[in-house]
Formats: C-alpha cells, sequence, structure tokens
C-alpha cells in the first residue's frame, strides 16, 4: 500500500510527504481505509507502530470539510497523559499544515482560562486528558453534542491510571452516532466490555 492509495486529503498527502513518510505502517494501511469508510475502528497496536497517525489521518480528511462551531468541538482525542497528548497535537500540526483546521489542548497544569477561549472560538479538534475535559464541561463551558469522530488513545493506559469512568462518562456525553476510533496496546477483559458496550460493528486492526 502506498499513502497515495488511501484516499487522504491531498493536502494531507503533501504534509506526509514533507514528514519524509514513504509508506504507510501496518496499522496505518489497515485502520485508514476503515475510518475513512465511517467505520468504528478497534486498533490493538503498541506505541512506536505510528499509531497516532492511523487516527489523525484520516480523522482531518473527514473534518477538512466543515467549520468549527464556538463551544461545539466536531472531534475529540482522549489521551491518558499529558505528555501523550502534547504529542498527539504536535502530530496534527503536521499533517495539517496545509488544511486550516483548528485545535485545543486541554490539560491539567495549564490555565483554564486559555483553554476557555480556544473552546469559544471553536475547534475541529480537542486533544485531551479525561479529567481536564470533564472539568471544563461541568464548568460549563463547552458542549459534547457536536462531536463526530471520538478517538481514545492507550485505553490500556487508561484503565491502569483508573480513568475508565470518566471515558465511560465521556462516551455518554457525546452524540449515539459519533464515529468512535480506540486504540489498546492490550484488550484487557475491562477494556473488552467496554468497547462491547460503546463501538458499533467495529473493524478490529491488530498489529
Ligand atoms: P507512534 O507509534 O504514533 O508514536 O509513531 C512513532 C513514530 O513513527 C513517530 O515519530 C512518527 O512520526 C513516525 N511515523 C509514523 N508513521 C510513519 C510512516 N508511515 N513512516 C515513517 N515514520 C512514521
Amino acid at each position: 500500500t502506498k499513502f497515495s492509495d488511501l484516499n487522504l486529503d491531498p493536502k494531507v498527502l503533501q504534509a506526509i510527504e514533507e514528514a519524509g513518510y514513504e509508506t504507510p505502517t501496518p496499522i496505518q494501511a489497515g485502520a485508514i481505509p476503515h475510518a475513512l469508510a465511517g467505520k468504528d475502528v478497534l486498533g490493538i497496536a503498541q506505541t512506536g507502530t505510528g499509531k497516532t497517525a492511523s487516527f489523525v489521518l484520516p480523522m482531518i480528511t473527514l473534518l477538512a470539510k466543515g467549520r468549527a462551531r464556538a463551544r461545539m468541538p466536531r472531534s475529540l482525542v482522549l489521551c491518558p497523559t499529558r505528555e501523550l497528548a502534547a504529542q498527539v497535537a504536535e502530530n496534527f500540526d503536521t499533517y495539517t499544515k496545509h488544511l486550516k483546521l483548528t485545535k485545543a489542548l486541554l490539560i491539567g497544569g495549564v490555565s483554564f482560562k486559555e483553554q476557555e477561549q480556544l473552546i469559544d472560538r471553536g475547534v475541529d479538534v480537542l486533544i485531551c486528558t479525561p479529567g481536564r475535559l470533564l472539568d471544563h464541561f461541568e464548568r460549563g463551558k463547552l458542549l459534547l453534542t457536536g462531536v463526530q469522530i471520538m478517538v481514545v488513545d492507550e485505553a490500556d493506559r487508561m484503565l491502569d491510571m483508573g480513568f475508565i469512568p470518566d471515558i465511560e462518562r465521556i462516551f455518554s456525553l457525546t452524540p449515539f452516532t459519533r464515529q468512535t476510533l480506540f486504540f489498546s496496546a492490550t484488550m484487557a477483559p475491562e477494556i473488552e466490555r467496554i468497547t462491547n458496550t460503546f463501538l458499533s460493528n467495529p473493524e478490529r486492526v491488530e498489529v
């Protein structure tokens, strides 16, 4: 498979080329076509396999058309740690450099005010840790009813850190019709239960 066979937005392809990537990794080749077809994806992959691009590239291709609305993010990426969220945000910037998509990074240790201003203006992608996202929600600063795509990254680490109740709450605040891209390095019983509950007919891609 080549990147040019994957039906990604031409401006995304250009950014990939400029990043120096030549061929999709197995998780990318496996997950991207399903994600672009609008399907839920259950990706079983470790860090280092290229899994970040396997959800960011289709997500930004799907969001490229359409516009952000104030306080209603169009997509969410949930990460277990601030560091991982910051890495995803960096990847997002690299791949969207020729698109006009906006993001906000919602992580702890940063003032609420700056994050709220971004949300108020409208963002296409919210990249967050679950606790900080729910803090903003409780303050009445955003609505999750406009979420079209939700990504859960490193679900097994979310489980280790006790975030599963937060994840379930966030799932239940987003529309039933959203598309879900869910990644975990392993499939513990609790992870299996969550995916059975919140994913609909997912395509399982294991690398
Ligand atoms: P990840 O597993 O998402 O943490 O990605 C691991 C590293 O691989 C990151 O530094 C990416 O920039 C890089 N990467 C992702 N996809 C590709 C690709 N198709 N070709 C070359 N490098 C890649």
